[in-house]
C-alpha cells in the first residue's frame, strides 16, 4: 500500500517544525506508522549538506547551493521517503521541493525553468500528496527567528546563513510560496501562521484527519 506523504513549507521561524512535531505525535498516539523527516539534513548523507549549506561563515554559490539542495534531495528520496511510501507509512517533512522553486527559483533569481529541471531529476516525480503552507509576515517570522536565536541556549543556534538574507529576500520566497499554493489549491493549503501554536495545531488537524480519511488511512487506526 502507498503512504501518505506530507510536506510543511513556509519562510524561516514560521512554525513548520514546532507543527510538523506536534502532528507527529498526535498520529503516533492514534497507532499510525509515521517518518518524521526534514530538508536538508533527512539523512546521514544530508546532515552532512545541511551543515555546509546552512553555515553562516561559508560562502556558497548559488549555482553551488542549487544542485546540493538537489543532491540532499536525491538522497533523501531514494533512500528514505520512496521505502517509507512503498511500506504504507506516513511521512512528514519539514520542506521538500516547493522550498527550492520559492528559495533558489525567487529567492536566488534562477530561471523558473532551470529550477523545474533540477527539481524534477532530483524527486524523479515524487510530489507530495499534501503541502500545509505556514504563512507568516516578514517581519513576525524574524521576530521568532530571532526570540529563538536568544533563548534557553543562551543564543548558541545562532542564525543560519539564509536566516541572515535581507527582508526582501524572505519576502520574495513568501510570495512564491503564496502563488505556488494559489496555482496548486488541491495540494497546498495555507494555514494561518501568526495564530497561538494550539491554534495552528487544531487547524492542522482539521486538514489532515479529513485528508487521510478520505485516503482510507485514519480509519484503520486505532482509537484512543
Ligand atoms: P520554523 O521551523 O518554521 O523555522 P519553528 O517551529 O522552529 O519555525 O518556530 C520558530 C520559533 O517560533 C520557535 O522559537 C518557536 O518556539 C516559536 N513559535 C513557533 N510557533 C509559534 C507560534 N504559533 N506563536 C509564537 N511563537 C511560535
Amino acid at each position: 500500500m502507498t503512504g501518505a506523504f506530507i510536506t510543511f513549507e513556509g519562510i524561516d521561524g514560521s512554525g513548520k517544525s514546532t507543527q510538523v512535531r506536534m502532528l507527529a505525535s498526535v498520529l503516533r498516539l492514534r497507532g499510525m506508522d509515521v517518518v518524521q523527516t526534514r530538508e536538508p539534513g533527512g539523512t546521514p548523507l544530508g546532515a552532512r549538506l545541511r551543515e555546509a549549506l546552512l553555515d553562516a561563515q561559508e560562502q556558497v554559490d548559488p549555482l553551488a547551493e542549487l544542485l546540493l539542495y538537489a543532491a540532499d534531495r536525491a538522497q533523501h528520496v531514494r533512500v528514505m521517503l520512496r521505502p517509507a511510501l512503498d511500506a504504507g507509512r506516513v511521512v512528514l517533512s519539514d520542506r521538500y521541493a516547493d522550498a527550492t522553486v520559492a528559495y533558489q527559483g525567487a529567492g536566488r533569481g534562477f530561471e523558473p525553468s532551470l529550477v523545474a529541471e533540477v527539481v524534477a531529476l532530483a524527486t524523479g516525480g515524487l510530489k507530495p500528496d499534501l503541502t500545509l503552507l505556514f504563512d507568516l509576515s516578514v517581519a513576525q517570522s524574524g521576530e521568532r527567528s530571532r526570540q529563538r536565536t536568544t533563548a534557553a541556549d543562551g543564543g548558541a543556534h545562532g542564525h543560519d546563513r539564509l536566516e541572515l538574507e535581507a527582508e526582501h529576500f524572505h519576502a520574495r520566497v513568501r510570495d512564491a510560496y503564496l502563488q505556488i499554493a494559489a496555482a496548486e489549491p488541491e495540494r497546498v493549503r495555507i494555514v494561518d501562521a501568526s495564530l497561538s501554536v494550539e491554534e495552528i495545531h487544531a487547524h492542522v488537524l482539521e486538514i489532515v484527519v479529513p485528508f487521510l480519511e478520505n485516503r482510507g488511512q485514519w480509519s484503520q487506526v486505532k482509537t484512543q
